[in-house]
């Protein structure tokens, strides 16, 4: 199973994102992971990278389409599928990906949703931002971060919508739940695409 999540910072997406792979026995990439990864081992691309994750600002297509290809590469060689959490984030993001997933033979199979009202995200950052110290969960970055999201990633709701991908889970619901419902809308996406 191939799946990308897509979700607004906030939204639950790295919780769910290892229960489902785990579920569907893929690995979790997480483009957020592997860059902050990176600045905590301090190699180059860390050093390259690390203004942007502070500011909130997306990292530069040609970085994060690197690690991307090397991350989907090996999970595909490993298992044959992936769960992709954290990119696309723009719509070039989102072409340049579906090259070089069609050239790798592995094009997403779903596009899950994350669905999370404004307010709800930025009480859940906040109480993040609290309790695990993330330098990018502060109150300006966070407002910064939501609204690079309806800027730059929202629209790729409409792009997936139309080429019939797309599932839309509210993610408000009780954690358990937002689980269940993924799955069983991801299973029933890989029943048709099997088909
Ligand atoms: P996340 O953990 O997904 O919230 O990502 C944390 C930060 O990593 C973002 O605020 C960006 O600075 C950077 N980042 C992660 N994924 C991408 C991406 N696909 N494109 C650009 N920047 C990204």
């Amino acid at each position: 199973m191939r799946i990308l999540l897509l979700a607004p910072p906030g939204a639950g997406k790295g919780t769910q994102a290892d229960r489902i792979s785990a579920h569907f026995r893929v690995p979790h990439i997480s483009t957020g992971d592997l860059f902050r990864r990176h600045v905590a081992e301090g190699t180059p691309l860390g050093r390259e990278v690390d203004a942007y994750l502070r500011r909130g600002d997306l990292v530069p297509d040609h970085i994060v389409l690197g690690i991307v290809e090397e991350a989907v590469a090996d999970a595909l060689t490993r298992t044959g599928g992936y769960l992709l959490d954290g990119f696309p984030r723009t719509l070039a993001q989102a072409r340049q990906g579906y090259q070089i997933a069609r050239r790798l033979g592995a094009t997403a199979d779903a596009v899950l949703h994350f669905d999370v009202s404004e307010p709800e995200l930025m009480r859940r950052l906040l109480e993040r931002g609290l309790s695990d110290g993330r330098a990018d969960d502060t109150e300006e970055t966070i407002r910064h971060r939501i609204d690079v999201y309806k800027t730059e990633t929202a629209p790729l709701l409409g792009y997936y919508r139309g080429r019939g991908v797309l599932v839309t889970i509210d993610a408000e619901k009780p954690v358990d739940q937002v689980t269940e419902e993924s799955i069983a809308a991801l299973e029933a996406m890989q029943e048709t695409a099997g088909a």
